[in-house]
């Protein structure tokens, strides 16, 4: 008995070691040296998460679910980063990426695993979100998901591409950026755009090598041609080529036109004006060379132009998607008001507006406001007004000067979410219910905590890949106001 007292006695000594050890947060990993690890999470950025005596490893290119030898890199006092030095056992939604430049290329973070493992990836990103930020309820987000809405095709989806092109001591490059840099990677396919798009480059490649087109070097911020945008309109299956440039024209830019508006597919040539030393790709001044200045695209019967400047969907074939989810939880009957905020080219307002009474769209962009009203017009829809303006601003100015109030709001915030302010004021005007699209969960579920702290109880939960291969979701909610508070 005393034997087992004394055996006790020294068991808890140990583990107070063990948490003394703990609390001082004494790293157990050292650098360079490799280690065993088992990765049991993906972090926000898709890298691997694994952990040694509670110590948080993140290892770029490591996935859940694969035992590797991690050689650490870096440590720091409450995490580290390492390096997969070997695969012990791949996880078993590894797959060899169909990109040959997938580990190099700053596009894809996600190629190396398989299309259901991304998506479970992004369903439990979302819910993991809304409980740990959320503070929602573990069970009620369990209960109130929907499965993600997956895409038919996750490769080729993409309507829009910036390449990037460089000058590298001579020799033009036109590729992607490497992942954290401003290296060039290149590669003859993309596989999440659109094949047509190297027809396009090796049309203005070749133009540049014949006639000795200078690409940029952002050093010596010199050379002339610094990105090539393509933005293509999906139902019509036509390409408008945006040519960006350090100065105010182009030589010979003439042949380039002939040359660019040979290809059946390209519809439309411009180009913008960048001369500022600036990761910003694209400058304020537009100059249309040939063909229209509007990309006309539609998502299912609605008609949309796009101005060069303004925010579209990246992915179509995932936008009918997600906006029949946005329709469906506006539960709309034809009675109501809606408010649509960050409305960009009033792409949601006007796939509402049938089933409403009026829609407002506010959105700060004017060029967007104005695609937003001639949108309006071009489909012959009357009541769906827009405003220009910070949304904070403008909808609470709305409700109280002129008592727009709204049974139904739907907010499509960038990446920082809905200001505190627009939530103050959605909260007073009180509408039945919100329909919030995030493209990203974690400002999301502040939001999200914010309004349920306010009167409001989150009834659904749907996320949207919208961004296959990439570690971004799109996700789509809706929050009612509680019986009480009505
Ligand atoms: N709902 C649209 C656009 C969403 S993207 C669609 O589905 O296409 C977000 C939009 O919010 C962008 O067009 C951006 O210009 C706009 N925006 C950003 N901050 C804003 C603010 N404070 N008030 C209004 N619009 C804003």
């Amino acid at each position: 008995m005393i034997g087992q007292d004394i055996k006790d006695y020294l068991i808890q000594i140990l583990e107070r070691r063990d948490i003394r050890k703990y609390m001082k947060r004494e790293c157990p990993v050292v650098k360079n040296e490799i280690y065993e690890l088992e990765i049991t999470n993906l972090g926000a950025n898709g890298e691997g998460i694994g952990r040694i005596d509670g110590y948080t490893l993140f290892v770029r290119g490591a996935i859940p679910g694969d035992k590797i030898r991690v050689k650490i890199i870096k440590t720091k006092k409450k995490y580290g980063y390492g390096i997969v030095a070997d695969i012990i056992e791949p996880s078993n939604d590894r797959i060899s990426p169909i990109c040959p430049v997938a580990n190099k290329c700053g596009g894809c973070s996600l190629q190396h695993m398989s299309y259901e493992g991304q998506l479970k990836y992004k369903e439990s990103l979302i819910k993991e979100s809304l409980i740990r930020i959320g503070e929602i309820d573990e069970a009620l987000i369990e209960e109130i998901s929907e499965p993600i809405i997956r895409a038919n095709n996750p490769y080729y989806y993409r309507n829009k591409v910036q390449f990037p092109v460089r000058d590298n001591n001579g020799r033009i490059e036109i590729g992607f950026y490497a992942k954290s840099s401003h290296r060039i990677v290149e590669t003859p396919r993309c596989y999440i755009q659109d094949t047509y798009n190297e027809e396009i480059i090796a049309t203005i490649k070749k133009f540049m090598i014949d006639n000795q087109i200078t690409a940029y070097n952002e050093f010596k911020h010199s050379g002339l041609i610094r990105h090539i945008l393509i933005r293509k309109g999906a139902t019509r299956d036509k390409f408008h080529v945006t040519i960006v440039i350090n100065g105010k024209k182009l030589q010979k830019i003439k042949l380039l036109t002939e040359n660019l508006m040979k290809l059946t597919k390209v519809e439309a040539f411009s180009l913008n004006v960048n001369q500022e030393k600036t990761n910003v790709v694209l400058g304020k001044q537009m100059i249309n060379i040939e063909g229209p200045t509007y990309l006309i695209d539609n998502i299912k019967d609605i008609s949309y132009q796009i101005s060069p400047l303004s925010f579209y969907q990246v992915n179509p074939a995932q936008t009918v998607k997600l906006y029949d989810k946005v329709l469906e939880y506006t539960g709309l009957t034809g009675t109501e008001t809606v408010y649509d905020l960050y409305c960009g080219i009033g792409t949601i307002s006007l796939f509402l507006a049938k089933s409403a009474k009026e829609v407002h769209g506010v959105e700060i962009i004017d060029q967007a406001i104005n695609d937003a009203r001639e949108n309006a017009k071009l489909n012959n829809i009357k009541n769906a007004f827009f405003y220009i303006g910070k949304s904070e601003e403008v909808m609470p100015e709305l409700y109280v000067k002129k008592g727009i109030k709204a049974d139904v709001v739907v907010v499509d915030p960038p990446r920082k979410g809905c200001d505190e302010t627009l939530l103050k004021a959605m909260i007073e005007m009180a509408p039945k219910t919100i329909v919030y699209v995030s493209c990203d969960p974690g400002t999301l579920a502040r939001d999200v905590k914010y309004l349920c702290g306010q009167g409001y109880i989150l009834d659904k939960v749907c996320g949207c890949d919208m961004f296959c291969h990439s570690t971004h979701v799109e996700t789509v909610v809706r929050l009612c106001l509680k019986e009480s508070a009505k």
